[in-house]
């Protein structure tokens, strides 16, 4: 690394902080940077830099999003009866591909892990018990995934909901044990959806 120049090393360093990305691959699309035309490396700046002023959470459904409300918590047209609970936004986004749910999400911007300290008040829960407390939600579907955290997750929500007369489902086990909702294929997440379960 000390061979190169600092305008590359710099950007190789900053591009292995990025997952799945190790320091060959960072190598290489520094490379490739530096030689692809400026207006495209102009265009992936800029897209960078508007993530942080541009993408907002979604103050209803805590979704990352363009919006706030997002586009699907301001469609009159969804059933804002109904609750899918994700763990993130990719999920979410995975959901909406398969076509097969007109309700509304709520995004948990993780899952309990006690172990790497991530407790309640560290997820989304607050705001979503606001979002049953005012009383037009009859159902939550909870489409954690299916590992460790994501069930124990599930568990925690069912008994914190409950008590309110909500409705709580468990999305059906379709998914492979510790297989993410984000890459599961659509037809899979339409059968897991159909399939849940009272919890
Ligand atoms: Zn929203």
């Amino acid at each position: 690394m000390a061979t190169l120049p600092a305008p590359l090393a710099r950007l190789i360093q900053a591009l292995v902080k990025l997952p799945g990305v190790g320091e060959k691959t960072a190598t290489r699309l520094a490379f490739h940077l530096s030689r692809t035309d400026r207006s495209d490396v102009d265009a992936l700046a800029a897209a960078i830099a508007a993530l942080r002023e541009e993408l907002h959470t979604c103050s209803r459904c805590c979704a990352l999003a363009g919006s706030d409300p997002c586009e699907i918590c301001g469609d009159a047209q969804r059933n804002a009866a109904v609750v899918c609970v994700v763990e993130e936004s990719a999920d979410l986004a995975a959901i909406e591909r398969s076509g097969r749910f007109t309700g509304t999400y709520h995004v948990l911007q993780g899952t309990l892990a006690p172990l790497d300290g991530v407790g309640p008040d560290d997820l989304r829960v607050t705001e979503l018990l606001r979002r049953l407390e005012a009383g037009m939600v009859r159902e939550v579907i909870v489409a954690t995934n299916p590992t460790t955290e994501g069930e124990a997750t599930a568990l925690y929500l069912a008994r914190l909901i409950k008590p309110l007369g909500v409705r709580v489902t468990r999305i059906a086990h379709g998914l492979p044990m510790g297989g993410d909702v984000e890459y599961a294929d659509l037809a899979t997440l339409g059968q897991a959806l159909e399939g849940r379960r009272d919890m």
